[in-house]
């Protein structure tokens, strides 16, 4: 089994030999018909270790978003096919709550106003710098999963999502990326059961070939670095990180 899992994990879009990243665990979803900056926002978000999937009109974009389960979704307002407002009224018709970031164009404040009331979260004006869409990404993803501080504490560990560092005692643990993306996640969603399924769903992007085993393995790995009381295993469930307050 740890030889198939070697295996898999070439198969990653992210590259391994980046130790340690800047950002979250999460999944996101560029939705812009500039190919050039598509390529962008994917390189840079790709880069500061989110998952990324990517389209480049309108019908497309509005799709994924209504069946994959993403954490954030960066969404150009004109696009081909269909237009950002319209697919995103119809997203939030339809209950999707993720995190929505519009971009406009500059000088169309009423795109603005418009996106926001179609239940947009936040928005930029085009040209803008991309660290400060990635600080509005983390902004972003920290409120949906409800932290407004970068940093969460489960016993000893401690995360900084803004700087991806983790430390157990103050000392700092150094994790691959994926464990890194693998123990933010179980930590953003500390005291309750996440499914290997879950997991899947929300670590690695459309293209990785989705095998519940790897994440038997990182979780493996993880308990060598951290205290391994941390990780629950939930048998036939998931896996709980056990909340602060649990342990009362
Ligand atoms: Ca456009």
């Amino acid at each position: 089994m740890q030889k198939l899992a070697t295996t898999r994990i070439a198969a990653y879009s992210i590259p391994r030999r980046k130790l340690i990243y800047e950002a979250d665990e999460l999944r996101v979803l560029v939705v812009e018909d500039d190919a050039d900056l598509n390529r962008q926002l994917v390189g840079a978000l790709s880069e500061a270790g989110y998952a990324v999937d990517t389209a480049l009109d309108g019908e497309e974009g509005y799709y994924l978003g209504d069946t994959e389960p993403y954490d954030l979704i960066i969404l150009d307002i004109g696009l081909p096919k269909m237009d950002g407002i319209s697919i995103l009224e119809q997203w939030r018709r339809s209950d999707k709550k993720f995190p929505v970031i519009i971009l406009t164009a500059r000088d169309r404040w009423s795109d603005k106003v418009q996106g926001i009331d179609a239940g947009a979260d936040d928005y930029l004006a085009k040209p803008f710098h991309m660290e400060e869409l990635l600080a509005r990404a983390r902004a972003q993803m920290r409120r949906a999963t409800g932290h407004a501080k970068s940093e969460i504490e489960c016993g000893e560990v401690r995360l900084d999502t803004n700087s991806a560092r983790v430390t157990c005692n103050g000392e700092p643990i150094k994790l691959t990326s994926h464990e890194f993306r693998l123990l933010a996640y179980l930590m953003h969603h500390r005291g309750r059961v996440v499914s290997r399924t879950e997991l899947v769903e929300h670590l690695y992007d459309q293209d990785f070939d989705r095998d519940s085993n790897t994440i038997e393995v990182f979780v493996g790995r993880l308990r060598k670095k951290i205290p391994a009381e941390i990780i629950e295993t939930v048998r036939g469930l998931g896996y709980r990180i056990i909340a602060d307050d649990d342990a009362a």
